[in-house]
């Protein structure tokens, strides 16, 4: 049991966890950089405590501050979000290691899930089905790779067992690329994640990124809330999120739930996470687990109508999960929108001060924010200003929600990507549903290319 948490976040994320322990009862303490001075986490907050200047290596990601911070506010439990120190196994040794508790899962198995070789070894041995190639680091043996890839058949992709925020990995087309792409893979992955490991497996030229959340308690419990897709992606990043993924089988999810679950028990996880696969030809595929809540959570919220980070922390004080896998059904369809503080066309983020935020309302309409009219948005940090997401009886109604939503929605004095959303709902694959994580991409070609004069790529 605890009764103060430290949220160890900003934004959005650190006000959701706020409004999570409120409802619990909970004591909340904010930790802040000088440039979030004026945030509403901040405000908002029983307690708020200055941890550094704006960079996050000197202020979110300063572990010393925060532990410090949470000793000083007499917290007994830190929330990491997302990002930051989420996925950090140290961190979690270190605030457990002082007496408090760190919700999420233990240190163990985050560093066992943030090693992609490791996850894939586990995801192995509990059945859970991964994307073909060897579960063992590349070796400096030249051949060997060369061996891997072949019967493997190019394209492959060379991954950093370290990765991720979409950064180390590398698609190599032919056996001719292959040295180089080992060579600059590891290196960015000795400079980015501190390990060079590298593992090869079959690149999927089709896939959908489809995902499983999972909820697990310390008493050995454990359930699945269904699917999400996630396949709008830009430079493998998520742009906007669904759920359920239109058009994969339901009894197909519900198997595959269950092998995450069985993964769960066999692993001893604890606490909210995700099973992140490519879809294919009617395939799943395992490419990496996410130890922590995820951005696009409240899909899964409308469509379960469970608070899944007030459960989070409620499995973290030691509660059993008050529901079996029976009791969770999906009504309806929902959908994320992420807004960022960035230029629509060239992705370049935009900060400064908004001067209006007008946001939308109305049935089935959700807004995750921590930004209002006067605020000036840091350039230290991630561009993501707000989230929209709409909920519907069918993917119809959410859809028409959310073009209503981002039409209402006004925000001025910075630039945002909400046209390019607003495209984006326009387009006729991603109505149909089931668009592949190379779709959004191919779309932004096509569209300079119209917007070129000579119907050429611009730049
Ligand atoms: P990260 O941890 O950096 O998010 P992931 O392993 O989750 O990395 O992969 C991120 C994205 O990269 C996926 O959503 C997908 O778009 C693409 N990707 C990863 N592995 C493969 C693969 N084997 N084939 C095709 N695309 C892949």
């Amino acid at each position: 049991m605890f009764e103060t948490v430290l949220i160890a976040n900003r934004g959005e994320i650190a006000l959701r966890i706020q409004r999570a322990c409120r409802l619990l009862g909970l004591r909340t303490v904010a930790v802040y950089s000088e440039a979030d001075r004026d945030s509403a986490h901040v405000r908002m907050a029983d307690v708020a405590v200055c941890i550094g200047p704006a960079p996050a290596a000197q202020s979110y990601l300063n572990q010393a501050a925060l532990l410090f911070s949470a000793e000083e506010t007499g917290a007994d439990a830190i929330h990491p979000g997302y990002g930051f120190l989420s996925e950090n196994a140290g961190f979690a040794e270190k605030v457990e290691a002082d007496g408090r508790v760190f919700i999420g899962p233990n240190a163990d198995t985050i560093r066992r899930m943030g090693d992609k070789i490791a996850a894939k070894q586990a995801m192995q041995a509990a059945g859970v089905p991964c994307v073909p190639g060897p579960s063992e680091p590349i070796t400096s043996d030249a051949q060997e790779a060369h061996a891997l890839a072949a019967a493997l058949g190019y394209p492959v992709m060379v991954k950093a067992a370290g990765g991720g925020g979409g950064r180390g990995m590398r698609v190599v087309k032919d056996a001719g690329e292959l040295d180089a792409a080992i060579a600059i893979t590891a290196e960015e992955a000795r400079n980015a994640f501190g390990n060079p490991t590298l593992y090869i497996e079959k690149f999927l030229d089709h896939p959908r990124h489809v995902e499983i959340q999972v909820l697990c308690d310390q008493h050995g419990n454990a359930i699945h809330l269904g699917d999400r897709d996630c396949s709008l992606q830009r430079r493998h990043q998520k742009v906007l999120e669904e759920a359920p993924a239109p058009g994969v089988p339901r009894d197909a999810i519900g198997k595959l739930g269950l092998r995450c679950v069985e993964a769960c028990r066999q692993i001893g996880y604890r606490g909210l996470g995700t099973f992140e696969f490519l879809y294919q030809d009617g395939t799943f595929a395992f490419i990496e687990m996410n130890t922590r809540v995820q951005v696009e959570h409240p899909v899964t919220e409308m469509v379960t109508g469970i608070d899944l980070v007030r459960a989070q922390i409620m499995v973290a004080m030691g509660h059993a999960l008050p529901w079996r896998q029976s009791d969770i059904v999906l009504r309806g369809h929902a959908i994320e929108c992420r807004i960022n503080a960035e230029d629509p066309s060239t992705f370049i983020p935009s900060p400064g001060t908004v001067t209006r935020f007008d946001l939308p309302g109305g049935p089935g309409i959700r807004v995750d924010s921590h930004i209002r009219a006067g605020v000036a948005i840091p350039s230290s940090y991630d561009a993501m200003i707000a989230k929209l997401i709409a909920h519907g009886t069918d993917r119809d109604e959410a859809l028409r929600r959310m073009e209503i939503a981002l039409s209402e929605t006004v925000i001025e004095g910075i630039k945002t990507n909400k046209d390019f959303h607003r495209m984006i709902l326009t387009d006729d694959h991603v109505r149909s549903g089931g668009p592949t994580i190379h779709h959004l991409e191919n779309l932004l070609k096509r569209t300079e290319m119209s917007l070129s004069p000579k119907g050429t790529p611009n730049g």
